[in-house]
């Protein structure tokens, strides 16, 4: 592979889009393009990465005994209608029609084509245990993609179903693949938690979500060192001992204009329409813009803020909560008042009084009658835990990380076969609903968390497992000798099995020498006059170390 014929286009400044580390460094390196918001294509250094977190993780689901398929990425409305989820994806489902006027989406999952495939083909006890799986793009219409390929709409995963007979079984199949994901994340050299994603129970749990360790990651997590609990802190709550105790952490902000007392106007102000997702803005008083989404949808009703600037989470309101103040599910039918429920740190954030703005120019909302005794305990008995709670098992000391959530395993029960009456014949001849499971890892997301975990100044520090090769061979002169030596030696060191880049390009040592660090190469070989003279290349680690002199006749036995 020679770097002078390879589209690897580097950049010297960080692009200002890009607000972490990963997403600047991807960009830099020229592994990485973006064609329109959350929609990126892959370059072939960047592809090259992809390709080898792929391969890790196909390798390993094969050896659990998981068998891949390939399900197509555009799928028939009907079928979500079935499992229910038309209603209630919300609008990170990307619905269009075709010629014929039939609804598709275009698939943020596979839950529903998973089902249906089964239900057509299991029909016996004797056909399961059964584990499918693929690694195929899918697409979220994410309200805030950011982060490059981190959060993006259109995104890699892998995604594996388990069907068995019975819950004995499908706990072994959970076990399995929680074995599987640990093996993956290890071989990919990782550091991450495997915490509890529902709430704090004490018991087995059913779902666990994988989180690499990282200061920029989107989810907080708790552990605790003594009993080893660890939880999305999203999703794991304290139980509280009485109402008082929720009030420092929760106010209820009410939200009303003198000419909006319907949803539908309040809607129309915040250019939301029912069943959809508007982002908004909202401004501290001392002007300190935070984000927050206002979704209309009929089963998600949620106002989340995030404190733009820290990007801490600040708050999220379930949606049992705004059909609580609102008084009943929110259909978006009677005139009822938008009640924002706001629970925030008011130390940390200091929330004198809020301003709700509408997130288009010169459409702010005007004479807004902020009240601010609104009732006290909305969620009165249960709340996030928070830095100084005990551990909510043994009540030791939590520890607070962040994460990136890279793999998410659940137990699904028999919630789509139930509805899409996914059945097979037990021994005794009765039918029963299939028990599933499903398992997401964002491979392209791993590409990014790798990087916020291994990085230095100079650019990326690829494990030798992710690398997209892992040997550079620079030639410190574009000619004669030099860059025949260079090119031998590249060349000797494909024959043996390793993928191996030469950088031959007529460029200054000092270009060449800043390209290969950026791109996070494990090992380089300088190829150089001096060198040469005594028979040596140069040999030194991307991770650190010093320069070693190995001869020329040995560098390929050396490094492979
Ligand atoms: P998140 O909480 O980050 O939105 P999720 O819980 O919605 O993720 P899952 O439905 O659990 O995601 O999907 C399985 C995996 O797919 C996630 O664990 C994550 O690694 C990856 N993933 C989800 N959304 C995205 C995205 N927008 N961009 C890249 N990867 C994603
Ligand atoms: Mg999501
Ligand atoms: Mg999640
Ligand atoms: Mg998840």
């Amino acid at each position: 592979m020679k770097l002078s014929r390879l589209l690897a286009p580097t950049l010297k400044e960080t692009p200002a889009e890009a607000e972490i580390i990963s997403h600047q460094l991807l960009l830099r390196a020229g592994m990485i393009r973006k064609l329109a918001s959350g929609i990126y294509t892959w370059l072939p250094l960047g592809l090259r990465v992809l390709h080898k977190v792929e391969n890790i993780i196909r390798q390993a689901m094969d050896a659990a005994g998981a068998q891949e398929i390939l399900m197509p990425g555009v799928q028939p409305g009907d079928l979500w209608k079935e499992s229910g989820r038309w209603e209630h994806y919300g609008r990170e489902l990307l619905r269009f029609k075709d010629r014929h006027d039939h609804e598709y989406c275009l698939a943020p999952t596979h839950e529903e084509v998973i089902t249906d495939l089964v239900r057509k083909e299991i029909r016996s006890y004797r056909d399961m245990p059964l584990n499918l799986y693929q690694i195929q793009t899918k697409f979220r219409d994410e309200v805030r993609p950011r982060f490059g390929i981190m959060r993006a709409r259109e995104f890699l995963m892998k995604d594996a179903y388990s069907f068995d007979p019975d819950e004995e079984s499908s706990a072994e199949s959970y076990r399995i693949m929680r074995k599987a994901y640990e093996e993956i994340f290890d071989r990919l050299g990782l550091k991450y938690s495997v915490v509890e994603a529902d709430s704090g129970s004490i018991g087995g749990s059913f779902s666990h979500e994988f989180m690499v360790l990282a200061g920029a990651g989107e989810d907080a997590i708790v552990s605790c060192p003594a009993c080893g609990y660890s939880a999305n802190v999203e999703k794991a709550e304290v139980k509280l001992a009485d109402e008082s105790a929720a009030e420092p952490i929760m106010e209820t902000e009410q939200v009303a204009t003198p000419d909006a007392h319907t949803i539908e106007e309040v809607a129309k102000f915040l250019s939301v329409k029912p069943h959809e997702t508007a982002k908004t803005m909202i401004y501290l008083a001392d002007g300190k813009p935070v984000a927050a989404v206002v979704r209309g949808d009929r089963e998600v009703n949620e106002i989340k803020l995030k404190n733009r600037l820290g990007a801490a989470e600040l708050e999220l309101a379930p949606a049992s909560v705004i059909a609580e103040v609102t008084g009943g599910p929110m259909g978006f039918s009677g005139p009822q008042n938008l009640e924002i429920p706001v629970y925030a740190d008011q130390e940390l954030f200091g929330i004198p009084a809020l301003v709700v703005g509408a997130n288009q120019k010169d459409a702010h909302l005007k004479g807004l009658n902020i009240k601010r005794d609104a009732p006290k305990a909305v969620r009165a008995d249960l709340r996030d835990i928070t830095e100084t709670d005990p551990c909510p098992r043994c009540g030791a000391t939590l520890t607070f990380a962040r994460g990136i959530e890279v793999g998410h395993i659940f137990r699904l029960g028999t919630k789509y076969s139930q509805s899409m009456g996914a059945t097979f014949l037990d021994a005794d001849g009765e039918s029963k609903p299939i028990i599933m499971g499903c398992y997401g890892i964002g491979v392209s997301r791993i590409v990014a968390a790798a990087i916020e975990q291994s990085y230095d100044e100079n650019g990326i520090i690829f494990p030798m497992s992710m690398a997209p090769v892992s040997v550079a061979v620079l030639a410190m002169q574009a000619k004669g000798e030099v860059l025949e030596a260079a090119q031998k030696l590249h060349d000797e060191l494909w024959a043996a099995g390793v993928d191996t880049v030469i950088d031959d390009r007529d460029v200054r040592p000092g270009f060449k020498f800043k390209d290969n660090d950026l791109s996070g190469i494990p090992l380089r070989l300088v190829v150089g006059k001096k060198g040469l003279a005594n028979g040596q290349v140069e040999l030194k680690r991307r991770s650190g170390g010093d320069i070693e002199m190995i001869d020329l006749d040995k560098a390929v036995l050396t490094i492979s």
